[in-house]
């Protein structure tokens, strides 16, 4: 475990306690994402991230498996963030960095590269030059859940890492692609308890959805747009094709103002 010299839990909060007394402390992302890979509030999590750890995939078993919890990666001014649901196990449980290590990563940074969002087309491991210009990415769920399905309980204990990241990242954010509808399930709750107001009812997931929430007196408007997550069983079906990624990411480009395509 990584020293960072940050306060501890205060007493009689527990492990449970965790995210909710440090993610509000935060003063800035570094910060918190110091705090973040200290977090064991969810046992279950926490018992499966280090149990695959302990057994490595065998293309993987020269392998230190991060086997932590994975913060959001890209700078801290971003304007769009993509926001998926939760680390693989064999991904980012074991790259330490979001989407980096698997398939779906694999397509994801490809499609990002193509619109001119990241330096590469390829995500291999943390300190592999990748660079993404004003995206960060991110997840409700920071830890690997088992099946890829982390508990009603879990979504609610790991809310406040990022409703803190979305408070930090607020002046410059204008735009969230989300990943898949579980994503969307875990991802608008935290933006109604970040302060922006949600419509009722909640709006359905879908491909090219978007959500316009208005702007408040802390809250500038914010675009959010729903896309197929690019697992593999969507890539490899065809469900989610390249250029579909392609063009839905550099739609948000254009409503984060990062891009030419401004709809
Ligand atoms: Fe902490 Fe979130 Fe991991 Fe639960 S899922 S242990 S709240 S970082």
């Amino acid at each position: 475990m990584e020293e960072t010299g940050a306060a501890p839990s205060p007493p009689g909060s527990g492990e449970s306690g965790f995210p909710v007394y440090h993610a509000a402390r935060c003063g800035g992302l570094a910060e918190l994402d110091a705090e973040l890979v200290r977090c064991r509030a969810c046992p279950r999590l926490v018992e499966w991230r280090e149990e695959t750890a302990a057994h490595p995939r065998a293309a993987f078993r020269d392998q230190e498996y991060w086997a932590r919890p994975v913060p959001g990666f890209g700078p801290p001014d971003a304007a769009l963030a993509l926001v998926g649901l939760a680390p693989a196990a064999h991904g980012g449980n074991r790259t330490g960095r979001m989407f980096t290590g698997d398939a779906s990563g694999d397509f994801l940074f490809a499609a990002l590269h193509a619109v001119g969002l990241a330096s590469q087309p390829t995500a291999t491991h943390r300190g592999d030059g990748l660079e993404l210009y004003g995206v960060r990415v991110t997840a409700p769920v920071h830890c690997a859940p088992p099946e890829n399905r982390p508990t009603p309980a879990e979504r609610r204990t790991c809310r406040p890492w990022l409703s803190a990241e979305l408070e930090l990242l607020g002046p410059s954010l204008r735009a969230v692609v989300v990943l898949g509808a579980f994503g969307w399930q875990a991802l608008l709750p935290v933006l109604g308890e970040t302060g922006w107001p949600l419509p009722r009812p909640r709006p359905a997931f879908g491909h090219g959805v978007l959500l316009t929430l208005p702007a408040t007196g802390r809250r500038q408007e914010l675009q959010v747009l729903g896309s197929y997550h690019p697992s593999r069983r969507n890539t490899f079906t065809g469900r989610l094709a390249f250029d579909m990624l392609v063009e839905l990411l550099g739609r948000a480009a254009g409503l984060a103002g990062l891009g030419p395509s401004e709809d």
